[in-house]
């Protein structure tokens, strides 16, 4: 990666929980960063506040209706407006030296795959893509000679953990888990929860989706098959451990039997901060680790019958083909539905484990093989909570 500074960067979904922790890493070092590129989903007001403030050069509001307002807010600038899918594809090729992938959902997959095609560096935070397409994906960064730097706090931590050793050293990678709000929760109990208590997590402050997939452990099961993409090590030797305090992020042990971990505060800007540096290291203003404070670190093993998503995600990386794209999908449409109030939040895993067992679609083999997997899910699991509503 170039080091050279200023480094320009782009940031897509930067209104959401990553995009901005990211801009107030950049709001801490202003003059090494230039931003060329700032992307939204609808939210022109924040997206134009933004891009005026960091002078980007484009604006791109993916909600083509939301092009007229993110114009007018920015008609006395010289930064250019744009709307639509494409023009994230076309933001995304403008090849910044750093991009960050936060949009939430497979829909953030055409622009990371674009980035990673203009062969620099992307910081991924967006794990729905590497989920629905990881072999693509990552055949995509190695073909264009790109850096793909994790960003998940887990998959950086393990990054981290792997920069004294080599892959091929690894006996075990263990991804711990906070557990979630319900970690200690019945599924009696489960059956009624609201979603005011899914996304209030008790470690990290994060979007919406996010948050409920970390109240299902969906989230766990989607960052154990990105585990499975960004460090091939096997998927019996990746372990899944609870750690209430979410202090250490995650751990690599190698043949020998030493064990590196990763520790810090629950703060994403610290594993934003790692990758956006990289190689080098950047001063930020996070809390410093206090562990006399801390005192004790809890572990436990994970509770496979109580959250049974993460099951289905190892059976999703075992059957392979289309089937992680089937399980994200559907676990999308699912979760939007329970912050409607549309489903239940037991409901869930169960509507992801009724989609994926409805069909099987053969192997994808391009990205157009994905979309089409991705809303055949999105259709079949619309069409269950529909069903289950009359
Ligand atoms: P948020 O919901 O906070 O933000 C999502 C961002 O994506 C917003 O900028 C949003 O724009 C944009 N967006 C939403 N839908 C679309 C769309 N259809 N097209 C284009 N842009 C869209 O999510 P988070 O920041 O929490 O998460 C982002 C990604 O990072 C997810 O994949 C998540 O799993 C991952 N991640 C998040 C962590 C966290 O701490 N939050 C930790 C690790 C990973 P708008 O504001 O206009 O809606």
């Amino acid at each position: 990666m170039s080091t050279a500074l200023p480094r320009t960067v782009s940031i897509f979904g930067a209104t959401g929980s990553v995009g901005t922790s990211t801009l107030d890493l950049i709001r801490l070092d202003r003059s090494n960063y230039r931003v060329l590129a700032l992307t939204a989903n609808s939210n022109a007001k924040q997206l134009a506040n933004l891009a005026r403030e960091f002078d980007a050069e484009v604006a791109v509001i993916a909600d083509t209706n939301q092009y007229g307002t993110l114009k007018n807010l920015l008609a006395d600038t010289s930064i250019e407006v744009a709307a639509g899918p494409d023009s994230l594809i076309a933001a995304a090729a403008l090849g910044a030296d750093w991009t960050m992938a936060a949009i939430v959902g497979c829909v953030g997959l055409p622009p990371t795959l674009a980035a990673l095609q203009s062969g620099k560096t992307v910081a991924l935070a967006n794990k729905e893509a590497l989920v629905s397409a990881g072999g693509l994906m990552m055949a995509q960064a190695k073909q264009a000679g790109a850096t793909l730097l994790p960003v998940d706090s887990e998959h950086n931590a393990i990054f981290q953990c792997l920069q004294g050793g080599r892959i091929d050293q690894v006996r075990k990678i263990t991804l711990t888990a906070s557990g979630g709000p319900f970690r200690t929760w019945s599924r009696e109990q489960m059956a009624s929860v609201t979603p005011e208590q899914a996304v209030a997590h008790p470690n990290w402050d994060m979007g919406a989706k996010i948050s409920v997939d970390s109240a299902t452990m969906m989230n766990k099961g989607l960052e154990l098959i990105e585990a499975h993409h960004l460090f091939p090590v096997g998927l019996e030797n990746i372990d899944i451990l609870v750690h209430p305090q979410s202090v250490i992020h995650s751990m690599v042990e190698y043949k020998d039997c030493s064990t590196i971990a990763q520790l810090g505060s629950p703060d994403m800007r610290i594993p934003i901060a790692s990758a956006m540096a990289w190689p080098e290291r950047m001063v930020t203003d996070c809390a410093p680790l206090n562990l006399a404070k801390i005192a004790k670190l809890d572990f436990e093993a994970p509770d496979y019958e109580r959250f049974p998503a993460l099951q289905l995600a190892r059976n999703a990386i075992e059957r392979g083909g289309a089937v992680p794209a089937i399980l994200n999908a559907a676990n999308e449409i699912a979760v939007a539905a329970f912050l409607k109030g549309d489903v239940q939040f037991l409901a869930i895993t169960e509507i992801v484990s009724r989609v994926i067992d409805s069909y099987s679609p053969p192997e994808p083999i391009n990205l157009a093989d994905i979309f089409e997997i991705d809303k055949e899910a999105r259709e079949r699991a619309i069409a269950m909570i529909e069903d289950a509503r009359v």
